[in-house]
């Protein structure tokens, strides 16, 4: 350790150490598993130097742990962590008490998923290339947004030959158990079909994509590789923001329409993982024993239990922290 690092450490710790002087504590959150780069974001519940917080938002300082000032016991008490690579931790029913309080948060590793793709819709190598490119905008939304998620395995099948094709290249979700039955389906992931046209309810197109629920999307021939991610968010239990306008543009995955989608709040991630119907709870059982919340995929009223919908404890472009 040099003189100059120490310097800067001591000039940087004067607030924290008045804190100390005026009689309170200071407690820290330190964190098990972090990824080894980027910065680690909590939402605290408790009370911080005498005031109710809920979700009070916190990032980490370089040294990889956060200083959260003099926590006591509130009526409820927990810490929700994000961080790129990393699902959302937990810690429910933290014992802040009136000395110093250490709390290690663990993370889980990144969660792998799985997706199927079947291309129905010729020329099969266009319509191939519209998967990849769908599975490789999604994982890197995932990524950015500090979703916890990436995708383990994308696989595609070539069903421009199967004989009952031709059946669904104009699909409806009311067709969703023949597409399954006909085509082919693994209920171990999320079963994408490219076909031409989608209805979900306001006519064909071949830039509609629907989620059909039962791992089921099907996807447009012309549609965007975002599109493919927003109906993916549905499957995570997400619902959609457009009717949020105070707190959602289209630069989010779940507006129903646009051309950006690339944002996803940490509100969001929250219900992603730990919404009981999400397929992260149920298809994957990735989080076997843990903790699911039933929040509501569009409450933008913060509870105890969950934050708001559009909890940002980093900036979505022109959306800051919150
Ligand atoms: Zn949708």
């Amino acid at each position: 350790m040099d003189l100059h690092s120490n310097a800067a450490q001591y000039a940087s710790g004067t607030i924290l150490g008045l804190t100390v002087l005026l009689g309170g504590c200071h407690d820290r959150v330190s964190f098990n598993n972090p990824n080894s780069s980027g910065e680690i974001g909590i939402l605290l519940d408790g009370v911080v130097n005498g005031t109710t917080e809920n979700d009070k938002s916190y990032i980490t300082t370089a040294d990889g742990h956060i200083d959260v000032g003099d926590v006591t016991a509130g009526s409820h008490n927990e810490i929700i962590a994000f961080q790129t690579k990393r699902p959302a931790a937990l810690v429910e029913s933290v014992a802040w008490t009136t000395s110093d309080n250490s709390v290690t948060v663990p993370f889980a590793g990144e969660m792998g998923t799985k997706f199927y793709a079947w291309i129905l819709q010729t020329p099969y190598s266009d319509m191939y290339t519209r998967a990849i490119a769908a599975c490789i905008k999604l994982d890197q939304i995932w990524s950015n947004e500090r979703s916890g998620l990436y995708i383990r395995i994308f696989n595609v099948t070539d069903s421009t030959s199967d004989p009952d094709r031709s059946t669904f290249l104009d699909f409806t979700c009311s067709e969703a158990t023949s597409l399954r039955n006909n085509i082919g389906y693994n209920s171990d992931g999320i079963n994408i079909y490219y076909v031409d046209r989608v209805d979900f309810g306001s006519g064909f197109s071949t830039g509609n994509g629907v989620w059909c629920g039962n791992n089921t999307i099907v996807m447009g021939s012309t549609t965007s590789d975002h599109l493919a991610a927003h109906e993916a968010g549905h499957a995570f239990q997400l619902g959609h923001v457009n009717a949020l306008t105070t707190n959602f543009d289209r630069t989010n995955v779940m507006h129903n329409a646009s051309n950006t989608r690339e944002f996803l709040t940490e509100g969001q991630n929250f219900r992603a993982q730990l919404e009981p119907d999400s397929v992260i709870n149920t298809t994957y059982n990735l989080r076997s024993g843990l903790t699911t919340r039933d929040c509501g995929n569009l409450t933008e009223t913060a509870t105890d239990e969950c934050p708001a919908v559009q909890k940002r404890i980093w900036a979505d472009g022109t959306f800051p922290a919150n």
